[in-house]
C-alpha cells in the first residue's frame, strides 16, 4: 500500500492506477464502518484509494477539531488489511494552501438540520471533497449512510458541478445494540454509552410502526422521542422526519420515502442517526 502526502505524489500515483478508481474520504479514527466502505471499494474497483484528512473547515470554532482522535499508524494498518491500494494524507497546508480563496457552498440542504446546528459544516465538507474529487480524479466515491446529509450534500453538488464521479451510498455499520459506529462514540462515559442506543432503538421502532401502518409525521417523531427522553443524559438537538432530497419537513400522513434522522448530544459528545422509512 502506497502513502502519499502531496497532490503532485498523487497525481503521479493516479496516472499509473487502473480503472475504474475508487476513493474512500475519511477523517480517520477508522472503524468497522470506515472499512465496509474500503471493502465495498475494493469488490467494485481495480484501484482503491482511501483518503485521511481531519478537514479543520467542516469543524466549528467550539467543536473538536484539537482533541478528535488521531492515530496515524493504526489507521494505515487497518486501510492495508481492509485493501486499500493507497492512501493520501495531505497536510493542511497542501489542502488549503496560503492565499487559498475558494469555498464550494449548497444553498437550502446544506442550511437544515445539522447545518442550523452546525453553520459552516457543509461548506467545510463540500469544499473538501470537491477537492478531493479533483485531486484524484476517481470514478467512484464511497460515502456512509450514517451522515445521510452528507451524503445528499454531495450527491447535489456532484451533479450540480457535472463531476464525473459515480457517488456510492454505503449501509450504516452498528454495534451489537443498534449504536451506529462513530469515531466520537470513544468520547462517551459509560454511563452515556448506556444510553446512547436509544438513538437507534427509537428509529427503529418508528421504522416498524411505519410498516405496520403508521404514517403520522407526528406521532413517527414521537416514537423517537419517546426513546431518547427517557435517557437522563441526552438532550435532543432535533428530531427530523424529512423529504430525502428537499430536506422539507413532513407533517400529516406520510407515503415514504422520507428521512427520518436525529442529532443527540450526550454532555459534549454529540450523536447523529437515521433511517429511511418506505424504502424500496
Ligand atoms: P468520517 O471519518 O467520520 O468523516 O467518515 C468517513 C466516511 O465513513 C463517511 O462517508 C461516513 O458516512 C462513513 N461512516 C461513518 N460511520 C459509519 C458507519 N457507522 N457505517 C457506515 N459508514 C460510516
Amino acid at each position: 500500500m502506497q502513502v502519499v502526502r502531496t497532490v503532485a505524489a498523487l497525481r503521479a500515483l493516479r496516472g499509473q492506477a487502473s480503472s475504474p478508481v475508487g476513493l474512500v474520504p475519511t477523517m480517520g479514527a477508522l472503524h468497522d464502518g470506515h472499512l465496509s466502505l474500503v471493502k465495498r471499494a475494493r469488490e467494485q474497483c481495480a484501484t482503491v484509494i482511501a483518503s485521511l484528512f481531519v478537514n479543520p473547515a467542516q469543524f466549528g470554532p467550539n467543536e473538536d477539531f484539537d482533541r478528535y482522535p488521531r492515530d496515524e499508524a493504526r489507521d494505515l494498518a487497518l486501510f492495508e488489511q481492509a485493501g486499500a491500494d493507497a492512501v493520501f494524507m495531505p497536510s493542511v497546508e497542501e489542502m488549503y494552501p496560503p492565499g487559498d480563496a475558494t469555498v464550494v457552498t449548497l444553498t437550502g440542504i446544506s442550511e437544515r438540520l445539522e447545518g442550523s446546528h452546525r453553520p459552516g459544516h457543509f461548506d467545510g465538507v463540500a469544499t473538501v471533497v470537491t477537492r478531493l474529487f479533483n485531486q484524484v480524479q476517481p470514478d467512484r466515491a464511497y460515502f456512509g449512510q450514517k451522515d445521510a446529509q452528507q451524503l445528499l450534500v454531495i450527491r447535489t453538488l456532484t451533479r450540480d458541478l457535472h463531476l464525473p464521479v459515480e457517488i456510492v451510498g454505503c449501509p450504516t455499520v452498528r454495534e451489537a445494540d443498534g449504536l451506529a459506529l462513530s469515531s466520537r462514540n470513544v468520547y462517551l462515559s459509560e454511563q452515556q454509552r448506556a444510553q446512547a442506543p436509544s438513538l437507534s432503538r427509537g428509529l427503529l421502532r418508528a421504522r416498524d410502526a411505519f410498516a405496520s401502518g403508521l404514517c403520522d409525521a407526528g406521532l413517527l417523531r414521537g416514537l423517537v422521542r419517546e426513546q431518547v427522553d427517557a435517557q437522563p443524559l441526552a438532550e435532543i438537538d432535533y428530531i427530523s422526519l424529512a423529504h430525502p432530497e428537499t430536506l422539507d419537513e413532513l407533517d400529516g400522513a406520510i407515503e415514504g420515502p422520507a428521512l427520518l434522522s436525529l442529532a443527540v448530544r450526550f454532555g459534549a459528545t454529540r450523536l447523529i442517526d437515521n433511517v429511511v422509512l418506505g424504502e424500496h
